[in-house]
Formats: structure tokens, sequence, C-alpha cells
């Protein structure tokens, strides 16, 4: 039967209410106590009963009914003295043993003494289970001290079945008691198992474990030692190092899958359990509990009961965590839908790259985001956009700080504190103070096209997820730069004359008709190479063609951003000034002509016809405007060439 320590932390759990039931339940018994009796089954271990019988026997006894001249004793169902008040003779053994034989009552008188061996028979079946009797002095009477003797003989015996009772009732009482301990701590588990397979979120699972263990064990120091990267702002939780320590019990619970324990001591000699009980799931192992208890707080029953919490902790834990890993997975999957979507409602760079940068601040709650692009010429990075306004529009070599190195590595980084790193410098993090970092390359067909990075002044502020995150989004907003990219150059391309890299006819025609609708007035210039046929023939058609060039480009840093030139045909160009009056047209007219004249090498000299629309015209056309101006074209021809005509 197991001992039970007053000091049981169990026992203070069990409620007072339960202790009466339980006084109940043991009182149902009582009248099946009254008839229990020992048989001869239990003679090997009665004796103690019988020794302390006897001297409950002897303190109460004690004064009344007392030999004169003589001493007690008592000997087991063998003969064998259990106690004695004096050594008794060798001879009284025999007196003993015709006792045991006969069950009767012995007197024998010896030499110098005379003893009394009386049998102590059990109460229902009448078995000699003890011998009681006494050593006479010489002189004193056996007969008359026989009454005395079995007087005592039956008190004795009384003595002796309190006794027995007693353990009986208490050892009934303790066993009830330990039933309902399991009971409890059964009760606590299957609570456990209710309550974790009821949650949902990984933390709270832990701290429900936690709890429990410090509500059943209150002097228990426990922490948690995860294996992977686990994010917790509970202190308990703490990380597993699995390299170096591979003979700390904690380690070793891990690798092996099941729970270890160690006996300690504490540095005040106090004995501790040191326990590590591994948080496993069907998938694997995630941790381990790691318990230190004082010794005498843990049974057996109690490792089997922690063992039991942590392996409903860890299906717990596992499933929380799929649930909390799948419910992340969708939600990326919306969130990269929705961006994709959003990125794609504009065909314009520069607006994907700012929508990106908004997104991209707002979903990973950094504080400062930079997208920079391989500039055309593949020599430097361009930040096409970011919120920190220094930054944007700066050019910064293709192998320098971060964006270098993403660059060089085509892989992604996260950094948890810059100011540690010291490995090199990067303008974004010193300008914004910034301490944390992820960045991914914008891969384009294959290539790094360009580097998005955000940053947080705080350390550490970016998580792992943060980090795989950004490099999903990343591959979809470079699908959206590289998309509106390619729609701006094939517009560019549609719109645009391959040669002189001015605008398409058609493009002009359209232009000039969207502002014919809303404009009061508007000059046409058109403008040809003189004699171009016979520059041709002279220098051949290459050079014909580096002239044309010449001269398209001498128009285009000529005339205002807000103007169109267009190759109107062959060597025939057009430029159309919004809201321009003739006089303006005439003055601008000029200064491509005497600049032609000037700046071309071989030279060449324009003539150019100029035409002006205003609201007030009987007719207002595109077709109209060109034949006037074409008119004023053929007057400045005719007039001899190198000058300007208005029509
Ligand atoms: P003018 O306009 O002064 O009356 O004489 P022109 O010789 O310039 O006029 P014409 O209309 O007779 O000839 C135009 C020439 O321009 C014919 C053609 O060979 C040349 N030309 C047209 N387009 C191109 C071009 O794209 N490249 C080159 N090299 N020549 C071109
Ligand atoms: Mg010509
Ligand atoms: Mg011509």
């Amino acid at each position: 039967m197991a001992k039970q320590s007053r000091d049981d932390p169990m026992i203070d759990t069990i409620p007072n209410s339960s202790l009466s039931v339980l006084f109940e339940e043991a009182s149902e018994h009582m009248s099946w106590l009254e008839q229990l009796d020992i048989t001869e089954h239990d003679y090997s271990y009665i004796e103690p009963f019988i020794q302390k019988g006897y001297a409950d026997w002897k303190q109460e006894i004690s004064g009344l009914l007392e030999l004169d001249g003589g001493w007690w004793f008592v000997a087991n169902h063998t003969g064998t003295i259990i106690d004695a008040d004096m050594p008794i003779p060798e001879l009284v053994a025999e007196t003993i043993a015709a006792t045991v034989q006969s069950l009767e009552c012995t007197v024998r008188s010896f030499e110098c003494f005379s003893c009394i061996a009386v049998p102590v028979l059990t109460r229902s079946n009448g078995q000699l289970f003890a011998v009681f009797g006494c050593v006479l002095d010489e002189g004193i009477s056996a007969d008359a001290s026989l009454i005395l003797a079995k007087m005592n003989a039956h008190y004795f015996r009384a003595c002796f079945y309190k006794r027995f009772h007693s353990w009986f009732v208490l050892d009934l009482l303790s066993i009830q008691r330990q039933t309902k301990r399991e009971e409890h701590r059964r009760s606590i588990l299957f609570q456990v198992v209710q309550k974790l397979h009821g949650k949902i979120d990984v933390d709270s699972i832990l701290s429900e474990v936690f709890e429990r263990i410090a509500g059943m064990y209150p002097d228990a120091k426990v922490e948690l030692l995860m294996s992977q990267d686990h994010v917790s702002r509970d202190p308990r939780v703490k990380s597993l190092l699995l390299h170096g320590e591979q003979e700390h019990i904690c380690v070793r619970a891990f690798m092996e899958g099941r729970m270890l324990r160690k006996e300690l001591q504490s540095t005040e000699g106090e004995p501790y359990i040191e326990i590590a009980v591994p948080l496993i799931g069907k998938q694997g192992v995630y941790g381990v509990f790691h318990l230190l208890l004082p010794k005498d707080q843990v049974e057996e029953i109690d490792l089997q009961l922690i063992s039991m919490l942590a392996d409903t902790a860890g299906t717990a834990f596992e499933n929380a965590k799929l649930y909390e890993q799948s419910n992340l997975l969708i939600s990326e999957l919306r969130l990269i839908n929705e961006l994709t979507k959003r990125l794609n409602q504009s065909l314009r760079p520069k607006e994907v790259f700012k929508f990106a940068t908004e997104e991209l601040l707002s979903i990973f709650k950094a504080e400062f985001c930079c997208i920079s692009q391989i500039t055309k010429e593949n020599e430097h990075f361009e930040i096409m956009s970011s919120n920190v306004p220094s930054l944007s529009k700066e050019f910064f070599p293709k192998d320098y700080g971060f964006s270098g190195l993403v660059y060089s590595t085509q892989e992604p980084i996260i950094l948890s504190d810059y100011k540690a790193y010291g490995k090199f410098s990067s303008k974004m993090m010193e300008i914004t103070d910034s301490r944390s970092l992820i960045a991914a390359p914008l891969i384009v067909r294959g290539e790094v096209n360009g580097v998005i990075m955000l940053s947080h002044r705080e350390e550490r502020f970016f998580s792992y997820e943060n980090y795989k995150l950004l490099q999903v989004l990343a591959s979809h907003i470079g699908l959206a730069i590289a998309n509106a990219s390619l729609h701006a150059e094939v517009r560019r391309m549609a719109n645009r004359d391959m040669l002189t890299g001015l605008y398409a006819r058609h493009y002009l025609d359209d232009t000039i008709q969207e502002f014919q609708k809303k404009d009061t007035n508007g000059s046409l210039i058109v403008v040809d190479i003189d004699q171009f046929k016979g520059i041709n023939d002279t220098y051949g058609h290459q050079t014909g063609d580096k002239i044309l060039k010449q001269v398209c480009s001498i128009i285009s840093s000529t005339i205002r951003k807000t103007d169109i030139a267009a190759r109107w045909g062959g060597e025939e160009l057009a430029l159309y000034l919004p809201g321009a009056s003739m006089e303006h047209g005439l003055q601008i007219a000029e200064m491509i002509r005497l600049r032609v004249e000037q700046e071309t090498e071989p030279k060449v000299t324009v003539s150019c016809g100029i035409a002006e629309w205003t609201r007030d015209d009987d007719r207002i056309s595109v077709e109209s405007l060109f034949y006037q101006a074409d008119m004023a074209l053929y007057k400045a021809k005719n007039n001899g060439r190198n000058q300007t005509q208005a029509g």
C-alpha cells in the first residue's frame, strides 16, 4: 500500500466535500468491517499489530490488572516470543508450545518459577493467532493468577483488533483517496483534452498547457523549448538548441521522441526530478517540455499524466499549426489574387510601381519601401518608386548595397538588425535609420530586373513568413511591371516611326483631331528637306537617313514637350503646336530652318509651310489644315527653297 504524504499537493486539490464523501463511503463498509477478521493468510504480516496491541494493552492496563511478582509476554501463532517485560526462561517455550498445540490454557510449575500460557484466538472462528501469558515468581500461585492472565489476554486481544481495524480503515481510506486522486487526474486530463482540442490557435494551446501544469504542480519550473522558429510572447517558450549540447536531456528527448527523466539536487541539496517530454504530433516533433519538480511531489502516475498531457498538447498543437498554416495560405492566396488584380488594372509602369509600393507598405506594415529597376543600359539601379523622397529617381551602381547583393545572388534576404550587420552600408537603411530589412528580386523572364526593399526602424520586425511572402509577391509584381512595360513599349512602337523616333502620321492625325475638339486654335508646320533626292544620289541612302535623323532631332529639341512632331511621309515632317498662333509657328519654323542650315552635316536646308486653324474657321478639319500647310510649303519651294511660308 503506497504511503500518502501529507505534503502531497494532489491531496490539496481534492475538495473538502470529496473527503466527506469518502468517509460516508467508508462507513457503508463498517458492518462488514465489524465482522472482518484475520485468517491464517494474514499471519505473515500481523506481528507489528501484535506488538502494537501489546504496547497499547500495557499502557491502558497500567496500575489495574498488574501482576504481583511476575511478568508478561506475548508470542505469535508459532510460539515465538514477540514481546516480553523481562527475559523469558527457555522452559517457558514448552508451555507456550503446549498451548499452541491444544488451544487451551497451559499452566506449568518449575523449580523457581511457574508459567501460564493463554491462547489468543480469532473472534470469528477461534483460530490461535497469538499466545499471551506470564512468568510468575517462586511462591506466587499460578492457579490464582490464571484468571488474571485470561482477563489480560482478553484485553490484549481487544487492543490487537483495535490496532488491526484502525490500520484496515486507514488503508481503505488511503485506497479510496488514491482512487479519487486518479479520478481527479483523469478528469484533469479529460478537461485538458477537451479544452485543447477546442482551441485552434497555437499560442493559447501552449498557455493552456502551462496553466494546467502550474495548477497541478505549483512548485514546478516549466519551459517549452521549440525546435522551429516559433514566435511567442510567452517568456517560457524558448528555442531548443540542437547543436552542441547533444547530451542535454531535452535534446535527447527530442531526438528519441520519448519522455526522459533525471534525478538532480538543488544547490540547497533538495532532491529534484528533471523531466523532458517531447511535444509530438503525427508529422514530427515540435519541441520539448522541460520540467523541474521537487522529487517528493512526483509519483510514477504523475509522470504518466505529464506524458499524456504532452501527447494531447502535441496533437492539438499540430492541428492548430496546420489550421494556422492553411489560414495563412488562404489569406496569402487572397492577397496575391487581390494584389495582382489591382496591379493589372493599370498598364502604366509608373502607376504599377507606385501602387506596388503603397500595397507593400500596408501588407507588411513596413515603414519604408523602395523599388528599383535595372536601367536600359544595364548599368545601374534606378529607384522607380519609394516613399522616401530623397531616394526617388536616384541611381546606384549594380553592385551597391543590398540591391547589389540580391542582384548578384538572385535570392531574397532578411536582415534582423542592420546595426549589428556591418558588412556593407546601405543608403536606404542609413537615411531612414532602419534596422530590419526584407528584400526580394523582381524577376522578369528568369532574370533579375529589379529589387524590392522594405525596411523598419524596429529590429527583428519582419518574420520569416513575411520574407517568404515578399518573395511570392515580388514575382507577381515583377510580372505586372513586365506587362505594363511591354504594353507601354508596344504602344510607343505603334505610334512611332522606326527610323526617326518621331510620332507616326496616324498618331498626329488623331491627336490634331482631339485638339480641334477642345482647343480654340493651333498651328501646323510642314517641313520638307530641300533637294533630298540629290543628297541621296550624292552621298547614298545611308547618309540620307543620317541627315533625316539629324533634322528630326533638331525639330525635337526645338519644340516644347506639349508639341507633337511626326514623320508625315518620306522626308516630309510635320509638327503641330497646340494653341499656337501663326506668328509663333513662324518663329518656331524659322528656328528649325536656321538650325538645320547650320547644324546638318553634310549640309541640307529645309522649306517650311505653316497653317493655323481657329474656332472661327468655316470648316475645321485635319485635312484642310494639312492642305493649307502643304500649299504654303509649295509656295516656299517655288520661291527658291530654304524658307518659311504661311498658308
Ligand atoms: P524638293 O523637295 O526640294 O522639291 O526636292 P526633293 O528631291 O527633296 O523632292 P522629291 O519629292 O523629288 O524627292 C524626295 C526624295 O526623298 C525621294 C527619296 O529618295 C527621298 N526619300 C524619301 N524618304 C527617304 C528616306 O527615308 N531616306 C532617304 N535616304 N531618302 C528618302
Ligand atoms: Mg524634298
Ligand atoms: Mg518631299
